[in-house]
């Protein structure tokens, strides 16, 4: 009961992620706006300045023990040294550290002048004011201490514009005094439902009927690659509806429309974007889940006015050399009449994405997600893959000769140490299979040339 194989005139996987990644690159050019939002409100936000130090990082020469600074070749003799004092964290330097004496000095602590090492507490004999190093230790210069500037200068970028907010990130800034953080505005992506056939989640469906699963999953992961979901409600089957919830979605960002694509009698998406002016970059590609997707570009609403960089350009909030500003030379952003974003020649991007779960969900990760995450400014490559090894699993059935497959798989990434994340496929009952879908936690990359996938051998993995 095997269909047959795709005719050549669709793209294969590689060709299609070429030309997504070309339209990406594109609207890199034109960087975001700008917004600039408490430093607890940061998290999952995209950086849009580079952050720079405020001061040498770290300010002080430090300890990085409890201890006792010292001069390396002096407690290198093993001959006792005066304590002469003690610095703990928080207090200012000390010094200068006399000759034939040591400081105790604690972790975090700055370490006096005069002082090239610090002896950790567990390495000496202290006693009477004085302490000694047990041989047969000694002590190297620059042992034990972190120099004021070592990780950064003041002045110099630590993190450049584009990069996506997380805890560690939020630490350096707030090491840095930033109470606010510029950064791009997430870009409005509407998620259009279509199909006579859904319910929303909380209505009881009749016979026949299911309820939208697509809109709730496809709005986190919007979210979850820095977009701002806006979930529009579902459309009928009807060249009417769909032309009506088309002009609506219009004043996103980007569109994703689910179902409807496919070659069935009431797959009517295409006939309404083609009404609208829609250019197709494909429509159908040679991968399984997901062949039926479709991407291309709409004509946006009424004349694209051009603003320089100015309009843009970062705010800087009052701490001179902590921000650097977002390139100048020849950026433009874009927009349209009702300042959505568009690409350079007034357009923008929508995806005509295939309405069973799976294959919604694989095509947003390889080709939506890249769209994306350039319209929201983050330098973080998308989408992501990793290498696993086959793990001993249920075997997989096969599927339709040169097609470039992504099936559910469960990675298990707490392997033993040396040994690679163990891989293997979720069983599934096709694209349809939300519970197979939900169950994994990555999808199995099948090349369109691979017979079989042999417990052991190296796979590659396409991460969520
Ligand atoms: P289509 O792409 O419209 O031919 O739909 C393919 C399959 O996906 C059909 O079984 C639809 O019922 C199902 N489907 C379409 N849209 C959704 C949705 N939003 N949520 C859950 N299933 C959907
Ligand atoms: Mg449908």
């Amino acid at each position: 009961m095997s269909s047959p194989p795709p005719g050549p005139a669709l793209l294969g996987y590689h060709e299609a992620t070429a030309l997504v990644a070309a339209h990406a690159a594109e609207l890199r050019r034109v960087p975001p706006p700008v917004e600039i939002v408490e430093l607890a409100q940061a998290v999952g936000r995209i950086l849009a300045c580079p952050l720079a130090a405020d001061r040498d990082q770290p300010p002080f020469a430090r300890s990085t023990r409890d201890g006792f600074a010292c001069r390396a070749a002096e407690a290198s003799t093993h001959k006792p040294l005066a304590v002469a004092g003690a610095t703990r964290a928080g207090l200012a330097p000390a010094g200068p550290l006399l000759p034939g004496t040591a400081w105790e000095i604690m972790t975090g602590a700055p370490i006096p002048s005069g002082a090239d090492a610090v002896v950790m507490l567990e390495h000496v004999q202290a006693a009477d004011g004085r302490v000694r190093l047990l041989p047969p230790r000694t002590v190297e210069p620059g042992e034990n201490i972190v120099a004021r500037g070592a990780q950064a200068r003041a002045a110099d970028e630590m993190l450049p514009a584009g990069t996506a907010i997380h805890s560690a990130q939020i630490a350096l800034a707030a090491s840095c005094g930033h109470a606010t953080l510029p950064v791009y505005a997430r870009p409005r992506v509407a998620i259009l439902t279509t199909g006579d056939e859904l319910v929303p989640v909380a209505s009881s469906p009749a016979g026949g009927q299911i309820r939208n699963s697509n809109g709730p999953m496809l709005a986190a992961m919007v979210a979850a690659a820095g977009g701002d979901p806006w979930v529009l409600p579902t459309a009928a089957d009807t060249p009417q509806a769909l032309d009506a919830a088309l002009a609506q979605a219009l004043e996103a960002d980007l569109l994703l429309i689910t179902g409807g694509v496919s070659a069935g009698k009431f797959d009517l998406v295409e006939p309404a974007l083609a009404r609208i002016g829609a250019r197709f970059h494909f429509t159908g590609l040679r991968i399984q889940p997901g062949k039926p997707l479709v991407f291309g570009e709409l004509p946006t609403s009424g004349a694209t006015s051009v603003q320089n960089e100015n309009g843009t350009k970062c705010i800087q909030p009052g701490k001179p050399l902590v921000f650097g500003e977002l390139p100048t030379s020849g950026a433009t952003s874009v927009q349209n009449e009702n300042g959505t974003k568009c690409n350079e020649n007034g357009t923008k991007c929508f995806f005509g994405l295939p309405g069973n779960p799976v294959s919604s969900a694989v095509t947003f990760l390889l080709f939506a997600a890249p769209i994306l995450a350039a319209l929201a400014g983050s330098r973080e490559p998308a989408p992501r893959f990793a290498l696993a090894q086959m793990a001993p699993s249920p075997v997989d059935r096969g599927g339709k000769p040169g097609l470039t497959r992504f099936l559910p798989a469960f990675c298990t990434f707490s392997s033993l140490d040396g040994q690679l994340p163990q891989v293997a496929f979720v069983p599934w009952q096709g694209s349809g299979d939300l519970t197979a879908l939900a169950r994994s936690n990555c999808f199995l990359v099948v090349p369109e040339d691979a017979h079989s996938l042999p417990p052991g051998s190296i796979v590659r993995i396409l991460l969520p």
